[in-house]
């Protein structure tokens, strides 16, 4: 009897402690919130002239299902619908595409259980047209559907991304970049946040990644959106502040578990401040496709090179 007590007890330190640690663990410890000033913020959404973006839309190529704890630390077994998605802003001024997807082989390598080429061929449509081109940060299911087109070279230089997105780390060394491409690139320096477009402006967030950035949007309505990459990969992330599991976060993808948890908090600080603001979740399509009141926000781009602008739009080919 005492002996069975014993191999129980074993049992559960053997799995127990694993599972706490590699899935549940959660403790954000005294890492420190990282500044995001909204004044800061709204100031630099007005410094570059011109009209700001009307419109907002998330498109999804693919996706799969994955249990909640592996993105969203002591998120539960239940599975979540992690959605592979691209984010466009549009209006007079000119389509800004944010992140790209990826190709067919790089959904078989993640394991999708469904990717749909239509949709990437919208996303590859938004890339051709845009007149801006941004990344959250250096990841393939980010990058990879710039890298992979076969026009690369003519749409190369829309794209702005920062040195540690055009390489000189593990992740974005590994991307599929055409032969000799990526020399072409010139990488976009800043600290802090910057303004790069009439009512958007890249805010510096590494940890997830050493290139990773948020992208801010105020729109001609005034609405707010938060591309916030995979520094928060659901919707959870940041209401909850839960970082990834120490299983993805710390032995897979290796990101800086303290300065992501210092950007959640700024993330969900933003929120409180701004009530409306609207925040994109790497991976969470369903949390804004179902949020209630709707978010306005779009959920398909446009089929061809042309935005669905009511008029005066922005295509240029
Ligand atoms: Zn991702």
């Amino acid at each position: 009897m005492k002996r069975r007590y014993w191999i129980l007890l074993a049992l559960i330190v053997v799995l127990g402690v694993p599972y706490y640690w590699l899935l549940v663990d959660n403790r954000p410890g005294g890492a420190p919130e990282r500044p995001i000033p909204l004044t800061e913020l709204r100031r630099l959404a007005e410094t570059v002239p011109g009209p700001k973006p009307e419109r907002v839309a998330v498109q999804t190529v693919g996706w799969r299902r994955v249990p909640g704890a592996l993105f969203v630390a002591g998120g539960g077994l239940k599975r979540n619908l992690l959605t592979i998605q691209a984010g466009l802003l549009s209006g007079p001024w000119g389509d800004i595409v944010i992140d790209s997807g990826f190709g067919a082989q790089d959904a078989e390598e993640f394991g999708l259980e469904a990717y749909r080429p239509d949709s990437q061929a919208r996303v590859d449509a938004a890339l051709r047209r845009a007149r801006l081109i941004v990344f959250t940060h250096e990841h393939l299911d980010h990058m990879g559907g710039l890298t992979r087109l076969p026009d690369f070279a003519r749409v190369a230089p829309r794209a702005l991304v920062t040195p540690e997105q055009r390489g000189g780390n593990r992740w974005s060394d590994s991307l599929p970049w055409p032969k000799g491409a990526r020399e072409r690139l010139k990488p976009f320096r800043y600290s802090g946040m910057a303004a790069v477009a009439p009512g958007v402006v890249l805010i510096r967030t590494p940890g997830h990644t050493p290139g990773s950035q948020m992208v801010y949007a105020r729109l001609a309505d005034g609405r707010e959106v938060l591309f916030a990459g995979d520094t928060a990969t659901m919707e959870r992330s940041w209401r909850q502040v839960r970082a990834r599991s120490r299983l993805v976060g710390d032995l897979m993808v290796g990101e800086d578990r303290n300065a992501v948890f210092g950007w959640l908090k700024a993330v969900n600080r933003l929120h409180r401040q701004a009530p409306g603001m609207v925040i994109v979740a790497g991976h969470d399509e369903e949390a804004l496709r179902f949020a209630k009141p709707p978010l306005g926000v779009a959920f398909e781009f446009p089929a061809n090179g042309s935005s669905p602008a009511r008029g005066g739009g922005s295509a240029k080919r």
